[in-house]
């Protein structure tokens, strides 16, 4: 029975999120051959005469059924080889082109899934059903998890609108509540100059993002709360309302400081705590205060860990501080902060 929560927060899984579904997908996928697909999404959407015109439906991806006919005709046969992550995009990467045209041989694509507010993927057994609707309008075509546990029964984890039928018998599914999900294929030598990815800032988890970095890139917004510039794709990937949060209540610094405003020392401490925690949610298998879920159906454990996000109202947690959290507004996002410690 799947129960829908009308006041339901959604946020965006973030890069721990993203990396936890990726390292599910090289751990359990790699090597298996894609056999087929299904997706309710161009009938939901395409088909609509309300979205058909839209802006929504960028004609590159899979809501656009024409697309997701290329979109099959090129996947299938194909093996996965390994996904990766940028930024918030997982990157599935597909085996060579064997036809024989010489445009296209020895051609290698990648699957974009950017899983949006409530899509996660999720690998298990799955049978197709065919269902009647009460009101006796057409069938329907339902996905469920042939095994006892959280695919079956975690209500998260059942609105299954693509489905990718793998050689072992098994299925990748995206479930996605709000069905705002983007999948896309580019060929690989594309892939960094696509305008999915092109515009993203450095990776804060790679070496080379030091602290020269860290103060250029912020400083693109010199007149930003910090709240808005760490969140901002373009100067930092992955970060957004969680992890902002807690990474400025672990630097003792306000949402609303402004990027001009902050001292070297403060700079040092966004850095250091940015890495901390975002290797603490990858190790805590992501947050899943909201829907996301691992690629086995399971909630990630680094909800519990919070020190600021969505604790309104409760004593702040730091040693020795006699603050409350609160909640403020930050161009048109929730900022949770403690009013003492943070300045
Ligand atoms: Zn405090």
């Amino acid at each position: 029975m799947v129960i829908f929560t009308k006041l339901k927060i959604t946020t965006l899984p973030e890069l721990p999120e993203v990396q936890t579904t990726v390292n599910g997908i090289n751990k359990k996928l790699k090597g298996l051959r894609i056999v087929d697909i299904w997706t309710d999404y161009p009938a939901r959407h395409y088909d609509n005469p309300q979205w058909q015109n839209s802006e929504k439906i960028s004609s590159r991806q899979i809501k656009n059924k024409h697309f997701f006919n290329y979109f099959k005709k090129n996947i299938v046969g194909k093996k996965i080889t390994g996904a990766e992550r940028r930024a918030k995009n997982v990157l599935i990467h597909l085996s060579a082109n064997k036809t024989p045209s010489k445009t296209t041989k020895g051609r290698c694509e990648t699957i974009l899934i950017h899983m949006k507010m409530t899509g996660h993927l999720l690998f298990g057994k799955y049978e197709k059903v065919n269902t009647k609707t009460k009101n006796l309008k057409p069938k329907t075509t339902k996905w469920v998890a042939q095994e006892p546990g959280p695919l079956r029964d975690d209500s998260f984890n059942q609105f299954i609108h693509l489905v990718f039928s793998l050689s072992n018998g098994k299925h990748l599914v995206l479930s996605d509540m709000r069905k705002f999900a983007k999948v896309l294929l580019i060929e690989n030598f594309g892939l960094n100059t696509s305008s999915e990815l092109s515009h993203l800032g450095p990776e804060p988890l790679t070496s080379n993002f030091s602290l020269k970095v860290l103060k250029e890139r912020l400083n693109k917004k010199p007149n930003w709360p910090i709240k808005s510039a760490l969140m901002d794709q373009t100067l930092i990937s992955g970060i957004g309302n969680i992890y902002s949060d807690e990474i400025l209540w672990a630097s003792n610094i306000h949402p609303l400081r402004k990027v001009e405003d902050l001292k070297t020392s403060q700079f040092i401490k966004i850095l250091v705590n940015t890495k901390l925690i975002l290797k603490k949610g990858i190790d805590f298998k992501g947050d899943s205060m909201s829907d996301y879920r691992n690629i086995d159906g399971r909630r990630g454990r680094f909800q519990n860990e919070h020190q600021a996000y969505r604790r309104t109202g409760k004593p702040c947690t730091k040693k020795r501080c006699p603050g409350t959290i609160k909640r403020t507004g930050v161009r048109g996002r929730n900022a949770h902060f403690c009013s003492t410690h943070q300045k």
